[in-house]
């Protein structure tokens, strides 16, 4: 059961493994050096160096497997790269290393409670890597034979006859191995591995025992001791899913299809149940390990009293991932409840939080910032044009002034410039409003619309 489950959902994250220009594609770690300090501009991240610091050595914690079941806080203003850090520590980790991103407010979900969103959100941060031990067989083809396709279905079957000294076996190909026949150009008489687990083939060579049939294939042919005994290899396999993915695989309702979709609706805590038992086993006998990921949850404080009470009990168990959790607010409401506290977070989950503050970038940082965010989108744009943009960006906000990066690139390229020049800058910035022009815009027309029946909101203040 590991194996095919293990085997499909690798298959799947490779589908879906799409690159694509994101708010944070160009980060690509915390751009710190082998002393965990930062460097001012690496990896894609600018400035805001304690923050990095900081990030770096909860990231070596977890590295040392010393902080699982650990939560941190990153606490400053929009847009100051709380996110930022916190990929740059997903990409810090590698592949091998779960890590799940949502926002706090993804939670309140029709299709599912809140406690069983955090749930698959927990259960979607630990990795299991489990170990299978593969066998390879190696020996020498005396006949391959290839069916045509059968009609309408496309699909090549066939047999393949490989001589090890002892026996002869036949192998039923499959659509794989056929394929990889076809790579490796095997033919008969050629020393091949058969790889058991994946069906993959390799050619080694020509069988010595053949040799003197291919005298006339010349010098270049590689001639390979045909093997004594029966070769069989072992070699170990590793693949890390995360105990979500278990789950859904082994849900009856969902099966593993609704990996694709995301639409795994609530899973039953048997089935859960039965999961962790199973790995349980697999850990003692040495199968698999647990590998803590981190969970990253956004605007922490959308989340209520609820949510915070299952967290404080979730941090207990013994294969909980590392939390990571970033607000923008300073003293607010905590959710479902009367109660005012720091970024909105009960006072006992607070104190078992490292905390890390982020602060407003200099007018460089921000230009920096920028000048990398066009490189990333591959846009041209002059000194000036960067200048101007910079100043937007002090004004109004970082992420306002990155968007006015890809708009102005089109108003560029409508034009058939080269670079984005001043103007197309300009011509953006007077056609999309930011956010204080907007909302002076909304108090000057206030009579026009229908939509402003609020009362003054106090509750909710800026760290700023
Ligand atoms: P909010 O509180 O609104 O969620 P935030 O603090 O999470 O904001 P980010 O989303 O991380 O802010 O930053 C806004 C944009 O600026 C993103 O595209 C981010 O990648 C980029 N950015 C922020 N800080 C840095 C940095 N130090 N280096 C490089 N890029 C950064």
């Amino acid at each position: 059961m590991a194996a095919s489950a293990a085997q499909k959902v690798q298959e799947i994250r490779e589908v879906t493994r799409i690159e694509r220009i994101g708010a944070h594609s160009h980060i690509r770690g915390l751009g710190l050096d082998d002393a965990l300090d930062a460097r001012n501009v690496s990896q894609g991240m600018v400035g805001q160096v304690t923050a990095r610091r900081a990030a770096g050595i909860i990231l070596e914690m977890i590295k040392d497997g010393k902080i699982a079941g650990r939560a941190c806080l990153i606490a400053g203003q929009p847009g100051t790269g709380k996110t930022a850090i916190a990929m740059g520590m997903a990409q810090a980790l590698g592949q091998d290393t779960p890590f799940t991103a949502m926002a706090g407010s993804e939670i309140f979900s029709l299709e599912m409670s809140k406690t069983e969103a955090l749930t698959q959100a927990f259960r979607k941060s630990i990795g299991v890597r489990i170990k299978e031990e593969t066998e390879i067989i190696e020996g020498e083809v005396v006949e391959i034979q290839i069916d045509r396709p059968a009609a309408g279905t496309g699909a090549k079957v066939g047999k393949l006859t490989l001589k090890t000294t002892e026996m002869e076996t036949i192998y039923d190909l499959g659509q794989k191995m056929i394929e990889s026949l076809t790579k490796e150009k095997v033919q008969a008489g050629d020393i091949i591995t058969i790889d058991k687990a994946t069906g993959k083939i390799t050619r080694l060579g020509r069988s010595f025992t053949r040799a003197r049939d291919y005298d006339a294939m010349g010098p270049q042919t590689k001639f390979v001791q045909c093997p004594e005994g029966e070769l069989q290899k072992r070699k170990e396999v590793v693949h890390t899913v995360s105990l979500h993915e278990i789950d859904v695989i082994n849900s009856r309702t969902q099966g593993f299809l609704a990996l694709f979709s995301g639409d795994t609706g609530e899973i039953k805590s048997e089935v859960r149940e039965q999961i962790n038992a199973k790995v349980a086993e697999w850990r003692e006998e040495g199968k698999a390990e647990i590998v803590p990921g981190v969970l990253f949850i956004d605007e922490v404080h959308m989340l209520d009293i609820e949510c915070f009470s299952y967290l404080n009990r979730a941090l207990e168990t013994d294969m909980a991932p590392v939390l990571i959790m970033a607000t923008n607010r300073g003293i607010t409401r905590i959710r479902g409840t009367n109660y005012q506290s720091p970024h909105g977070i009960p006072i006992d989950l607070l104190d078992r939080l490292l905390i890390i503050a982020t602060t407003p970038y200099e007018e460089k940082e921000v230009k920096q910032i920028l000048k990398i965010r066009c490189e990333e989108e591959d846009v041209e744009m002059s000194d000036d044009a960067l200048t101007v943009l910079t100043r937007i960006g002090m004004e109004t906000s970082l992420r306002y002034s990155i968007q006015i990066i890809t708009s102005a690139n089109l108003v560029c390229r409508k034009r058939k410039g080269a670079e984005v020049n001043v103007d197309d800058i300009k011509r953006v910035y007077a056609l999309f409003l930011d956010e204080s022009r907007s909302t002076q815009f909304l108090k000057e027309y206030q009579q026009e619309f229908m939509f402003n029946e609020l009362g003054g909101d106090k509750e909710e203040m800026d760290v700023s």
